[in-house]
């Protein structure tokens, strides 16, 4: 690094992706960002995937907002009828103060006419810790109520339930590079090539010194070809699999004795639901035989040391969280929690997911997943937030708000940085509630299709645009530098809502991002030992963190669990069908997910030259042998219909999608997937079945 000449700066920041929180050494020249290089980050070691190398030009697209716009009185009706380079039938120009006292006067008037619960939030996990936090305390505070939520809700909710449910925290119980010091792992549910690509490049280095790499999987990903055993078991089987193999552990004897018996509770219930779970009968149900499912729980319970990583494929089901509980109770078994080269790693998806969620924006919990419910939490946040009495009832999540909307309960929203319009579940629902609203203030660096239904758009810096800290899926805390200018009149997330919040009467005072640090550390735990000066210095502290001079802890729960007796729980799960399963009409299964070269809705990365130019537009995978069938090759386009609505899109071929299935990745609104899928949620988590819909695919004539 340092050594060419082609820049006038170099600025040591974070990916602003995935969930890996890859640190970057970004080249700017000219007040442009001209290339990024990996640097020693703890999570990359100077590794960077394609959007990290080659995905930063977004940021320089003339499509950025670069004022703030206000709806026409005589715009069209509302709808994703703007053309983001000329919206100027549908919006006007502003200026900052003119957009921020009509942002603030249609909220505040739906609060004061309609009651506080009229109006909910979305916050970003592509936002910093501080913008996050700042946020659910708008909310909380303004409008008096929990209704604020983030993508969190379509990610990992379910995983995050069972976690703090079963261990007694959301968070992963060791880091992915733990598993250099791993036997044996498990991959379950995930596509990390695609999904978390250096996360991978450590997974396949631990399959190459010979550990044993087991992927269980609907889609033969990648990652197969590493894998010493690979699992392509029938999509929404997960538990009857799970099951099958601790049920072969504990028959078998296989079991830790000794670490149940000194660190968990409800074994004794667990072993009997378990027994009903033989791998002959379970076989049928999942696809996988009895004795490779024997082979696996041999395996991973033999180990000395195993790791379980899971992705959506686990989480976005309506049984997600009993999914979750399984690979809980799976680690648990065989004692492979708490040691170096042990441990439970759902692999979070935004890069700010984490800290996102830890810093309380999460309709049931306040930061670092304190109840809202809990009387003495209420109490500090009350004493720290200068009297403002908080809500004791948990609020909305993100698809609950989407049906509040339709009955006319929410009937204002403050979005930042989401874009529900591509993300929700049935999203022409979600689209047809944004249009119902009375008031709709997004704040982005994009006009995206949510935006498009606003009716005040705030402009808001890009992450290499500002300064603030984010937190990786290995609980890393990381500090984002400012690079370059923010165009134009765009300003900082956080000083926008600080802003806003003034004009809602609050009280606010934050001079820059590192006050707002010094807040959160005064309530958050998980922050003791970690100061805005150890960032800065630093760039990376763990939490939790045990002194003021150590790294942070990357193994966690070795003496013992976060829950009121010390002990992790055993929670048993039974097999629930996907909320709708193939039949005459709708005879296969759609799942949707990312590609490695986009991001998300593809707001950022199809702006991304690079990235925009190797995969340009839409497309499902179809396994050959289903394209014969429907009588196309690959680049025609099939129609899908589910029962929510129906478009067309190219195909290609893929072996790795079994016959039954089609795959279909949700970053394109030409073919926008969630037109097709499931809305129906897991009752704890409060998760979208993304991962299953049953879909019809016919061709729909060669281009
Ligand atoms: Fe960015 Fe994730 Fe790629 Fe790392 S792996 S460069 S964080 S997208």
């Amino acid at each position: 690094r340092g050594d060419r000449a082609d820049y006038d700066e170099e600025v040591d920041s974070v990916c602003p992706f995935c969930g890996v929180g890859c640190q970057v050494s970004l080249k700017v020249k000219d007040d442009r960002i001209a290339y990024v290089q990996g640097i020693d980050g703890p999570a990359n070691e100077g590794r960077l995937c394609v959007k990290g190398r080659f995905g930063f030009d977004y940021i320089h697209s003339p499509e950025r907002l670069t004022v703030p716009l206000i709806r026409r009185e005589d715009a069209p009706p509302k709808g994703l009828n703007v053309d983001p380079a000329n919206p100027w039938t549908h919006f006007r120009e502003a200026t900052w103060d003119e957009a921020l006292k009509a942002a603030a006067t249609g909220l505040a008037g739906l609060r004061d006419a309609h009651g506080g619960r009229s109006v909910a939030g979305f916050g970003s996990a592509k936002c910093t810790n501080e913008e996050a936090y700042l946020f659910q305390k708008l909310i909380r505070t303004g409008f008096g109520h929990n209704n604020v939520d983030h993508c969190t809700r379509l990610c990992h909710a379910s995983s995050v339930a069972a976690l703090q449910e079963n261990v007694g925290s959301g968070a992963v119980t060791a880091g992915f590079n733990e598993i250099e010091n791993a036997d044996v792992a498990i991959v379950i549910g995930a596509n990390p090539t695609e999904n978390h690509p250096v996360a991978a490049t450590y997974f396949k280095q631990f399959a190459k010194r010979g550990g044993e790499l087991i992927v269980i999987d609907p889609r033969g990903q990648a990652l197969k070809r590493h894998a010493s055993h690979m699992l392509q078991f029938r999509p929404g089987t997960d538990v009857a699999l799970l099951n099958a193999i601790m049920h072969v552990i504990v028959e078998e004897g296989l079991h830790d004795r000794q670490y149940i018996d000194g660190f968990t509770d409800g074994f004794e219930g667990f072993r009997a639901h378990i027994a009903g779970f033989d791998p002959e009968r379970m076989s049928e149900i999942c696809g996988i035989d009895a004795e490779t499912i024997r082979t696996v729980a041999r395996v991973f319970a033999g180990a000395q040391r195993g790791m379980i990583f899971w992705g959506m494929g686990v989480s976005q089901h309506i049984h997600g969280t009993d999914n979750a509980r399984c690979l809980i109770a799976l680690a648990l078994l065989c004692g492979h929690v708490g040691r170096p080269g042990t441990g439970l790693h759902p692999l979070r998806g935004q890069n700010n997911v984490q800290g996102a969620s830890d810093a309380g924006l999460i309709p049931m919990v306040m930061p670092d997943y304190a109840s809202v419910m809990d009387d003495e939490v209420r109490a500090l946040y009350r004493d720290l937030w200068g009297g403002t009495e908080i809500d004791p009832q948990p609020g909305l999540t993100v698809v609950e708000i989407v049906e509040a909307m339709h009955a006319r309960q929410i009937r204002g929203m403050y979005i930042l940085g989401e874009n529900p319009a591509m993300s929700d579940p049935d999203v022409e629902h979600a689209r047809d509630g944004l249009a119902m609203l009375d008031h709709l203030v997004v704040q982005d660096i994009f006009l995206t299709e949510t935006a498009m239904f606003a009716d005040v758009i705030l402009p808001a810096a890009a992450f290499p645009e500002k300064t603030g800290t984010v937190t990786n899926t290995n609980r890393q805390v990381q500090m984002g530098r400012r690079a370059v200018p923010a165009p134009g009149q765009a300003r900082e997330d956080w000083r926008i809502v600080v802003d806003l919040a003034r004009q809602l009467g609050l009280d606010w005072s934050y001079a820059d991002p590192s006050e707002i640090f010094a807040e959160m550390t005064r309530a958050m735990p998980s922050l003791d030992n970690i100061t805005w000066d150890r960032l800065v210095t630093e760039g990376a502290v763990q939490y939790p963190c045990p002194s003021p001079n150590s790294p942070g802890e990357s193994v966690v729960f070795g003496d013992g669990f976060p829950r009121a007796d010390g002990r992790a729980l055993f929670a048993p799960a039974r097999v629930t069908p996907p909320a709708e399963t193939p039949d005459e009409d709708f005879p296969m299964i759609l799942t949707t997910g990312r590609q490695l070269e986009h991001w998300h809705t593809g707001a950022m990365t199809r702006r991304a030259t690079v990235l925009d130019a190797m995969e340009p537009g839409a497309t499902c995978s179809l396994h050959p042998s289903t394209l014969r069938r429907l009588g196309v090759v690959a680049g025609d386009k099939v129609r899908l219909t589910t029962r929510r609505g129906s478009l067309e899109v190219a195909t290609r071929s893929d072996r790795a999608v079994s016959p039954d299935m089609v795959f279909l990745p949700f970053a394109y609104v030409e073919a926008a997937a969630n037109i097709l899928t499931n809305a129906a949620l897991d009752p704890y988590g409060k998760i979208p079945e993304f991962k299953y819909s049953a879909v019809r695919v016919e061709s729909a004539g060669a281009e």
